[in-house]
């Protein structure tokens, strides 16, 4: 039972010992279980048949409690919950990846306000002057400077894989930008040349209505 409800991934050792120890599980010396015990307990492989001598796995005589299937979803299960750490790290496209270029001190990440900025840590020179940079401008500044820079192939490849998962967003930033350049395009004023043609045009037609109103007197000579 503490197998199949640990290996469901919704329990934590502490809410299964509450839940186990509520419903009357008890040690062998019949006193409740402590979360360590019950982590111990999960990790046993003897509950899948086999039991550890001299540091060497044997096979035992006994009836199995467990599949070996279910033990080993337990196992990887609690390998998971106990690396909270890397899952609640944020996982900044930038991270460890870029070193100040005014005092070489490594550049960290931050969120603030819903966007991620690039912050030099300041370790080495306290003064440095650098400024926070959105991560989308880095993206963009890197984007740049990779068509035109050759980077050692390293720094290369970890960075297009980095850009790779940016790329959803490059595609739209990029989208974006045509877009704001077409719309101002579209919002130029015709030059001083097209504003003479149109007079021009405007002259002309104005010139050739005018003529076509002038009827033409009795005795004019026809053409
Ligand atoms: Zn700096």
């Amino acid at each position: 039972m503490a197998f199949e409800l640990y290996a469901t991934g919704q329990y934590t050792l502490v809410r299964l010992r509450e839940l186990l120890n509520a419903k009357g599980l008890r040690s062998v010396k019949n006193r409740t279980m402590t979360a360590f015990r019950y982590q111990y307990l999960l990790q046993n492989p003897f509950y899948y048949g086999v039991f550890v001598l001299n540091g060497e796995m044997h096979q035992g005589a006994h009836e199995p409690l467990v599949t070996k299937d279910l033990f080993d979803k337990v196992q990887e299960v609690m390998t998971r919950r106990s690396k909270p750490n890397s899952v609640r790290l944020k996982s900044y496209v930038y991270r460890g990846l870029l070193h100040c270029g005014e005092c070489g001190c490594g550049v960290t990440m931050e969120t603030q306000k819903g966007h991620n900025y690039l912050r030099c840590t300041k370790r080495v020179k306290k003064d440095c002057s650098q400024p926070y940079v959105r991560e989308e401008n880095m993206t963009t500044q890197i984007a740049a400077a990779l068509t035109s820079v050759s980077l050692p192939d390293d720094t290369a490849d970890r960075l297009v894989q980095r850009l790779e998962t940016l790329g959803i967003m490059v595609a739209m930033a990029t989208k974006k930008v045509a877009k704001t350049a077409a719309a101002a395009k579209s919002r130029v004023k015709p030059g001083p040349k097209a504003e003479v043609l149109k007079l021009e045009g405007d002259w002309r037609e104005n010139i050739r209505k005018s003529f076509q109103a002038v009827k033409p007197a009795k005795g004019w000579p026809k053409s």
